[in-house]
């Protein structure tokens, strides 16, 4: 009998799929108040994959290319061809994690049609509400994959959790909110210890470091909570969600998707 995998053993891939290039003006919450010169910006695009022997789950899906095309996003590589050079069949039923359900992380969600996805409650039931019909979060919709998440809710494959819930042993998934109403983040046990995927309650390090804010953020108060509760989490590494310095923090990847993904731990 082959020996099971011990809990800590996962990697995490670092997938970096789109880039655009903007302003500190654009990316920053009211950045007038700083009183600080405008410059130049760039926001990478990232999906997460984490491997532990065969064992793979998905944290989020990208963009559709369709989607950065119309937003003039520059799509570096399709997210699904991403996860097929990393040897992964999108139809392998593999868990799929939504942190939030903004167009640039459940884009190519049609792909995974075995997959159980897993978003928060707050989050699911925001979307498919009324308020978010409101342009300032429509925005960042994706209708053809918030249908995808319907017909997954329809199929059961939807696993909608409150506070918390536990994808696979060593990976755990928390609401926290601010960003969007159901923002979520992942605790990952890699060979290197904790590791935090913040996705967007950190766009860019900078917010932790300086008590900044990015643009279109849901709760204010709750969004400042959330950066002082990541600041005091006992982990090795925080990745952000958009921060063009990410995968330059870790081991880069050769191979097909060099220059493109970086990973954090060992696979065993
Ligand atoms: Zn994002």
């Amino acid at each position: 009998m082959p020996l099971s995998p011990s809990l800590d053993s996962w990697q995490v891939v670092i997938v970096k799929h789109g880039t655009r290039s903007t302003t500190r003006s654009d990316a920053y919450m009211n950045y007038a108040f700083y009183g600080e010169p405008d410059g130049p910006h760039r926001l990478d695009y990232y999906l997460w994959v984490l491997r532990r022997g065969d064992e793979v789950v998905i944290v989020d899906t990208g963009y559709s290319r369709e989607e950065g095309v119309r937003r003039g996003r520059e799509v570096l590589i399709d997210p699904i061809d991403a996860l097929r050079e990393l040897g992964i069949d999108p139809e392998a039923g593999h868990p799929v994690v939504v942190t939030h359900a903004h167009y640039d992380h459940i884009g190519n969600i049609e792909a995974f049609r075995r997959s159980p996805v897993f978003i928060a409650r707050e989050e699911f039931e925001f979307w498919t509400g009324e308020m978010a019909r409101r342009v300032l979060f429509a925005h960042f919709g994706d209708r053809g994959a918030m249908r995808a998440l319907e017909e997954a809710q329809r199929e059961g494959r939807l696993r909608v959790f409150d506070a918390e819930v536990e994808v696979a042993p060593g990976v755990l998934v928390a609401a926290v909110g601010g960003h969007t109403p159901g923002q979520a983040i992942v605790t990952v046990e890699t060979t290197e210890g904790t590791v935090l995927l913040a996705s967007d309650a950190v766009h860019f390090h900078e917010e932790m470091e300086r008590d900044m804010l990015f643009q279109s953020m849901a709760d204010l108060p709750r969004s400042f909570e959330v950066l002082e509760r990541l600041r005091a989490a006992p982990v090795v590494h925080i990745v952000s969600g958009h921060d063009s310095g990410e995968l330059g923090r870790h081991t880069a990847l050769e191979g097909a998707l060099g220059g493109l993904a970086a990973t954090i731990g060992e696979r065993r």
